[in-house]
């Protein structure tokens, strides 16, 4: 095998180094010919593949309808709000030639949607009997990366973005507050994140916004992960657009539009998230396998060892687990093991002759030593509370890591070390300068303003100005 067999680095020397031989080795990703773009390869995208199937089937839920609007943008377009084109701009990259031609208008490749679906919806929403207008599309986005890192910030990545419209205020903020909530419960549920969500203060809201949600996972760096964001956008793109209405009253109204988002960046905040140093752990609701079998057997058992392989995988199937039985002649059994294990597969089951004769087999766990056999006859069902078991259990550590690194700090040196390992909850003033000064000396930023926060108030942790939220602040290193 090509494959590299030496050890990754660990997580305690170098953590970033880790990361970037892992998405590699694990084949979640390869690097693409343009600096910045990944090669989402098959094990990786079953990821992005369960985690869409999941959140899709939310949005639809929560009544949205999927749509797919171009992915070439008028440059005018994203001119027409103001602070959005100065947002993105740095980001952009236009098309200016095509069809052998130098284009009249250029071009730009989407960033982000809200232009472009604006437009539409200011042709389809005419009446307040056309509100609220709720859509989805799921989608690929290219925002210029100059420090590029696989999954979390490339070039060119995969999303969904939900784009809707409302007759008011209230409506397009139960509508934020919706699309966040959606994002906690898949956090939570299906990734195994204990996100903490919040707004983000002004400096760090989406171009174009009024306000901006986010849910920020740890990182078992002490990192956080901006994983998902939902954003109130007033009437900013309404007037922009010409998106309005008349009210039953018959008055021309503009409408509140929303956005949110999440990406391809959540494969990373799983990894980052539950990953050791010997590879991926996955959560079995995102595991491509959730299940592998390593029959062993050679010479005169090997077929019949195969052979039972082969029904109990097809057993554990007609029990909705996703299983694969690693047949591979040409390798050992231990490595094989190791594979799995780099690979992050929550459970292995070893099949020999003698397991087989007394009609068990050995079952493994990822992040545990030792193993126990199981019988066969009642396999499907011991696997299906051996995985929900294991879902629950790397949610509970995660939260246990979190509650254990995130501290509520008065003083600034406690604040220093706080977000040299974890994150800091701590009184500011909601000055720019100030948010600044604290990322020059720590590299942290603010985070978010906790939605569950107790309301309390006091003075700033670097500046001793009077606290400005009403609460304390999440600060941490981000990615
Ligand atoms: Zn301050």
């Amino acid at each position: 095998m090509a494959q590299d067999r030496r050890g990754l680095t660990p997580q305690g020397e170098d953590f970033s180094a880790w990361y970037n031989e892992l998405v590699v080795r694990a084949q979640l990703v390869d690097r693409g010919p343009v600096k910045g773009t990944m090669v989402i390869r098959p094990y990786g995208f079953r990821i992005w593949e369960l985690l869409q199937a999941d959140l899709d089937r939310r949005i639809k839920e929560t009544g949205h309808d999927n749509a797919y609007f171009p992915l070439l943008i008028p440059e005018s377009y994203l001119k027409r709000e103001a602070e959005h084109v100065e947002g993105f701009s740095p980001e952009l990259a236009v098309v200016t030639h095509a069809g052998g031609k130098e284009l009249e208008e250029p071009l730009v490749v989407r960033p982000t949607s809200e232009t472009i679906i604006g437009e539409m919806m200011s042709k389809w929403i005419s009446s307040y009997r056309d509100l609220p207008l709720l859509l989805n599309q799921w989608a690929n986005i290219v925002r210029w990366e100059l420090r590029p890192r696989m999954f979390l910030r490339t070039t060119e990545f995969l999303w969904q973005e939900g784009h809707t419209a409302h007759a008011d205020e209230a409506d397009a903020m139960r509508e934020t507050m919706l699309a966040l909530d959606l994002y906690e419960h898949v956090a939570r549920e299906v990734a195994a994140i204990p996100v903490i969500t919040g707004e983000k203060t002004p400096g760090e809201r989406f171009a174009g916004a009024v306000r901006t949600y986010t849910i920020e996972g740890m990182m078992r760096d002490g990192r956080a992960l901006q994983s998902g964001t939902s954003h109130y956008l007033g009437t900013n793109f309404a007037k922009a657009f010409e998106i309005r209405y008349s009210s039953e009253a018959g008055a021309l109204e503009l409408c509140h539009t929303t956005s949110w988002g999440m990406s391809t960046r959540m494969i990373g905040g799983v990894i980052m998230a539950h990953g050791d140093d010997q590879g991926l752990v996955l959560p079995p609701r995102l595991a491509p396998y959730q299940v592998v079998i390593v029959p062993i057997g050679r010479g005169d058992d090997a077929e019949g060892v195969a052979r039972a392989a082969g029904q109990l995988a097809d057993r554990l199937r007609q029990a909705g687990i996703r299983v694969h039985v690693d047949e591979r002649p040409q390798v050992s059994s231990g490595y094989k093991f190791n594979d799995w294990e780099l690979k992050g597969v929550p459970l292995r089951l070893e099949l020999g002759p003698r397991d087989l004769a007394a009609g068990t087999a050995l079952m493994a766990r990822r992040l545990s030593d030792g193993k126990e056999p199981i019988s066969l006859e009642t396999a499907p069902e011991v696997v299906e509370d051996a995985l929900t078991e294991f879902q629950a259990f790397l949610l509970r550590r995660a939260t246990e890591f979190r509650d254990g690194h995130l501290l509520t700090v008065d003083q600034w040196g406690e604040f220093q070390e706080a977000v040299s390992t974890g994150w800091a909850r701590a009184f500011h003033c909601g000055n720019s300068a100030c948010e600044d000064d604290i990322k020059a000396e720590t590299t942290a930023t603010p985070r978010c303003i906790p939605l569950d926060g107790a309301e309390e108030s006091g003075q700033c942790v670097r500046c001793d100005r009077p606290s400005a939220y009403g609460k304390r602040i999440v600060f941490a290193r981000a990615y």
